[in-house]
């Protein structure tokens, strides 16, 4: 039987209501369960995949090649479970759905309504393929109160009233602020978090209060009497130093034993929790530092680069070391010599990326590390600004550019408008929709042999990875880039799609077309990620 905990979330947004999921997850694994995390958003959007990334942070794109929210990234770094296309769904993805049933007849001539329709949709949507798991941990965007989220409020209450005590269980995070003046936290926020959720007929069963300080038995009580739960189901969820020690904190104020007395589960037994306690303590010790310079766009939210800074900081838990990130503007490096700002830096990485402004700067960052014999890591975006680079100041053509951002002399990186899917052909045409059409999800490369890459991935031939892009590095210019020392390292097996290049002749630069920090977890390091700031370990001996 599966068990569904709804987590729903209060007062203010931002508090952490995916990673509060993904340790609960991670606690119920540790116990011997299975699991699978699933996000509802409310907004309009299909999915957030035409969103800027300064609006809604990251796009985080699974297996199967669907764009989706950033927390199914911290769902899959913290359980291991692979996300996919039905782990998160919008209200624009529940109404385009009903709307085309409605379109085809489907409802027989009734009048389709968002109660019981749209309600009814949105409970499909949580209860498909979760046959087998023993938990399945339903994250509800939004906060309680907005217009938006009530159908999903309702039909988690329906859920809740079908499925009974024993077989779902709703979870409210909110905030308990400290006010200094009055030198006290305060409960009322939540109190009146609550009764929004009461409105809409929802009673939680545990309450999960973030906070600066740890909560003191009164304040406890008092939450548990005006929000009617247990005391013991009253949980504080403390600022943690690393996102990592959640697991561990969420545990010590006894969520796991609350959720598994809930559904009346044996709690006798203590989680194996080892895993967590070692990410911790190599975050906590770490043998040295390592400066990277992240030199992207978006560098001022940093929910955009999301599972980017999370793969360098398991880069560094394989290398034992900190971590410390310097992020830039690339548009920085516009102004004559600003490059110098990187003197001293132990590697450099230039991130994913779309549209023109700033490309100037991330191809003189490149160049930098290139001739300065500087760990470098180029990711998708950044990968064709190093191809640009090599095509422009050593392969002669000066006119070498992206069709991204309109025509040129020299396309070495063009629009990709056919390619392999297993046996299927995909095709694009240039002015065709934006939405969920790039060349998305996993797909294999070949590696050549003798590569750096190969070496890295454990001497692997063929390996899979997940892309998100519209552009492609062209095939065609292959041999003139070779020959002026660039190597194609890795190619789509088909060998028309380069993957991976790399310099033999510089100490570490890499570059690849798909984005590795979508599948590094701190439990199981990405290879890329170990082998570049080990990378940069050996830099920092050097300078
Ligand atoms: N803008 C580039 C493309 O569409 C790179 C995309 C990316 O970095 N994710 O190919």
């Amino acid at each position: 039987m599966t068990r569904f905990v709804f987590v729903t979330g209060g007062v203010v947004s931002s508090l952490g209501k995916g990673i509060a999921t993904a340790a609960l997850g991670a606690l119920l694994q540790a116990r011997g369960y299975s699991v699978r995390l699933r996000k509802l958003d409310p907004y309009l959007n299909v999915d957030p995949g035409t969103m800027s990334p300064y609006q809604h942070g990251e796009v985080y794109v699974t297996d199967d090649g669907a764009e989706t929210d950033l927390d199914l990234g911290h769902y899959e770094r913290f359980t291991g479970v692979a996300a996919s296309r039905a782990d998160n769904a919008t209200t624009g993805r529940i109404y385009s759905d009903v709307i085309a049933r409605e379109r085809r007849g489907d409802y027989l001539g009734a009048t389709v309504q968002v109660i019981p329709h749209i309600t009814d949709a949105i409970k499909e949507t949580i209860l498909r393929g979760t046959e087998g798991v023993d938990f399945a941990l339903i994250e509800i965007g939004g906060t309680v109160g907005d217009i938006e989220s009530l159908p999903f409020l309702e039909a988690i209450r329906q859920l809740g009233n079908e499925l009974g005590p024993e077989g779902a269980m709703i979870i409210h995070l909110t905030l308990v602020p400290y006010i200094p003046s009055a030198g006290e936290l305060k409960t009322k926020p939540t109190q009146h978090s609550v009764k929004e959720l009461l409105n809409v007929g929802i009673q939680p069963h545990m309450v999960l209060c973030r906070c600066d300080r740890p909560i003191p038995a009164a304040e406890r009580r008092k939450i548990a009497l005006f929000c009617n739960v247990h005391p013991q189901a009253v949980i504080a969820a403390l600022d943690a130093g690393t996102i990592y020690a959640v697991p561990l904190n969420y545990h010590a104020e006894g969520m796991d034993r609350e959720v598994l007395r809930h559904f009346r589960l044996p709690a006798d037994r203590e989680p194996d929790l080892s895993r967590w306690e070692k990410i911790v303590a190599a975050l906590h010790a770490p043998e040295g530092a390592v400066k990277i310079a992240v030199v992207g766009k978006y560098t001022n939210l940093l929910d955009s680069y999301k599972s980017l800074a999370e793969a360098l900081v398991h880069g560094g838990i394989a290398n034992r070391v900190r971590v410390d990130l310097d992020w830039v503007d690339s548009q920085v490096f516009e102004q004559p010599d600003a490059v110098a700002q990187l003197e001293g830096v132990h590697g450099i990485l230039v991130p994913g990326g779309f549209g023109e402004r700033g490309t100037e700067g991330k191809i003189a960052a490149v160049q930098f590390a290139r001739e300065r014999r500087v760990p470098f890591f180029g990711i998708c975006f950044g990968m064709q600004m190093a191809v640009i680079e090599a095509a422009r100041n050593l392969a002669g053509l000066g006119g070498a550019s992206s069709t991204e951002f309109g025509p040129c002399e020299a396309p070495v990186v063009g629009l990709l408008t056919e390619w392999a899917r297993g046996n299927e052909i995909e095709r694009r045409a240039a002015g065709g929709n934006l939405g969920g059409t790039m060349r998305l999800g996993a797909y294999p490369a070949m590696l050549a042999e003798g590569s750096l890459v190969r070496n890295i991935y454990g001497g692997a031939e063929r390996i899979s990875e997940r892309h998100r892009h519209r552009y492609e590095v062209n095939i065609r210019y292959r041999d003139a880039l070779e020959e002026a020392g660039l190597r194609f390292s890795g190619i789509s097996p088909d060998g028309v799609l380069p993957e991976i290049i790399e310099y033999p002749d510089h100490p570490w630069f890499v570059g690849v077309q798909y984005h590795p920090e979508l599948k590094s977890k701190p439990f199981a390091p990405h290879p890329l990620f170990h082998g570049f700031v080990g990378a940069a370990v050996a830099q920092a001996r050097l300078v």
